[in-house]
């Protein structure tokens, strides 16, 4: 076995008259659901340990600003499929992907490229472009998930990353061996709920997460928004999201409400004794359940890639395959008092992204270019020795991979959310993200905040009111206004809600 998909995909070379006989590189493209750089050690986490997806940035590359362009699930997975923005590629909100668009797995299928999509998709369409496909219905659920095929529905036992983890083996082992592979595996975790396994739950059980020190962040000198949110770990957090359990007897709809209510006090028990949690004690309390859970399903994608990696290397397939782990945006874990993502701080704004390619990518390299997720379709299209198609909004990060950032590369770049009202009360806003500052507007309040993120990197101080800030302020503004147009956004989705759910997404009837 070993060698012979590289052997093979020369044999096409050469009989195809192709005078290099390099083999064009097999993809994987790993993405997880809301994991974020402060939980990952290579990014420096002081949370938590990630060995497997530390061992794919010290082999290759870890990328320090790539930023999502639209900080939401269903918007940044269109973006990575079409390279474009959201205004471009209909998905600005949780609403249908059109499938029948360009995406870069067609234009990889077309070049030759066997193609395969596993797990989360949750674009409320199937997925098109794809040799085979296998995935969670809308959200999925964490244990003894359904999956659907083009053949019908299916109930895995068993814990979702773990099933992903051997779907995406499976498939690799199924494969064409005659063609390169791009392979999407993405998960599901640690989305929340935040569900756990019960492994990784015990291993996190009881144990003390450091606080951020934006964790009681009061907001003073910004603008509304933080005051309106809904996505804060002291009061929205759910009794189903700390996993408090309902009394018995209750009916199914009596159990779904008494889960969905954000508790002001919660009794515990504590050495065999009842205690009741109020006030900073419940606050300290929820901040714990709410990292130790998501940690733990962390801690679970962690275990799942090396899984992945491992077999890569026994099988013969590490020095051709370039292996990337994302996730589809950053997230909160307690800065600025949140959880969730959608605004454009920094801990939502920036995705981790670390990518393994021997014998290209230089052991140990770290890259501070600013990259966003319309450059993930470039990127592909590029290794694979394909052009940038000119609507891409874009470019590969090959170059800067290899440490020869081009003289052109970006210094800023332009992000939109726009779903307001929406999920947790976040305000609509779009922005600048430059190399040492941020400006963001929060358009249906017509109200700005500005930060200097070299000075206040952890943007706790709006610099927009201050007057010796004016000149910057106005060159920001010209320079978001300049980056807007440049990206082609006049404004269409600006009042937009979901019209076709993503969410929704009914699986086939059940494989006979
Ligand atoms: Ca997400």
């Amino acid at each position: 076995m070993l060698g012979l998909p590289i052997f093979a995909e020369t044999l096409v070379q050469l009989a195809s008259g192709a005078t290099t006989a390099k083999p064009r590189p097999n993809i994987l493209f790993i993405m997880t659901d809301d994991h974020t750089t402060q939980a990952m050690s290579c990014y420096g986490s002081r949370i938590n340990q990630t060995p497997n997806l530390d061992r794919i940035a010290h082999e290759g590359v870890r990328m320090d600003r790539v930023f999502c362009t639209n900080s939401i699930c269903t918007p940044s997975r269109a973006t990575i499929l079409t390279g474009k923005y959201s205004h471009l590629n209909g998905v600005p909100v949780f609403n249908r992907f059109d499938g029948s668009q360009p995406t870069v797995a067609k234009m990889l299928q077309s070049a030759g490229y066997y193609t395969a999509m596993v797990g989360k998709w949750h674009l409320g369409s199937d997925p098109t472009g794809f040799d085979y496909w296998n995935i969670l219905p809308g959200q999925g659920v964490y244990i003894d998930p359904t999956f659907y095929d083009k053949a019908g529905s299916q109930v895995y036992k068993g814990y979702v990353t773990d099933i992903i983890g051997d779907i995406t083996i499976e498939t690799l082992k199924n494969r064409p061996k005659d063609k390169p592979f791009f392979m999407m595996s993405h998960h599901k975790a640690p989305h929340r709920e935040w569900t756990p396994d019960e492994k990784h739950r015990k291993q996190f059980e009881g144990k003390h997460i450091p606080e951020p020190v934006t964790l009681r962040d009061d907001y003073a000198g910004r603008t509304d928004a933080l005051h309106e949110q809904q996505q804060s770990v002291f009061r929205d957090l759910t009794r189903m999201d700390l996993k408090l359990t309902p009394p018995p007897g209750l009916s199914a709809a009596d159990r779904n409400k008494w889960l969905a209510v954000k508790p002001t006090e919660v009794e515990i028990e504590v050495n065999g004794q009842r205690k009741v949690l109020t006030g900073k004690e419940l606050e300290d309390w929820k901040y714990q359940r709410y990292m130790q859970d998501y940690l733990a399903c962390v801690q679970s994608v962690d275990d799942n890639v090396g899984r992945v990696l491992d077999w890569l290397d026994a099988n013969g397939l590490r020095d051709n395959t370039i292996v990337i782990y994302t996730s589809d945006q950053g997230f909160f874990l307690g800065e600025h008092g949140l959880f969730d993502k959608r605004f454009m701080y920094e801990e939502s704004l920036r995705m981790p992204f670390v990518a393994r390619w021997p014998n290209v990518i230089r052991a140990g390299t770290t890259a501070r270019a600013i990259g966003i997720n319309c450059d993930f379709a470039p990127t592909f299209l590029d290794a694979a020795g394909l052009p940038t198609p000119p609507d891409m909004q874009g470019r590969s990060f090959v170059p800067v991979w290899k440490g020869h950032v081009p003289a052109d590369w970006r210094h800023a770049m332009y992000y939109r959310y726009y779903h307001d009202p929406g999920d947790h009360n976040t305000r609509a806003h779009y922005g600048i993200r430059t190399e040492s500052r941020k400006l963001i507007y929060f358009w249906k309040k017509d109200q700005w905040e500005c930060y200097d993120l070299k000075k206040d990197p952890l943007e706790m101080h709006n610099i927009y009111n201050d007057p010796s800030q004016q000149k910057v302020v106005a060159a920001l503004k010209q320079q978001l206004l300049a980056l807007k147009m440049q990206m082609k956004d006049d404004d269409q989705f600006a009042n937009e809600q979901p019209k076709e759910s993503s969410y929704v997404q009914a699986p086939p009837p059940k494989k006979m």
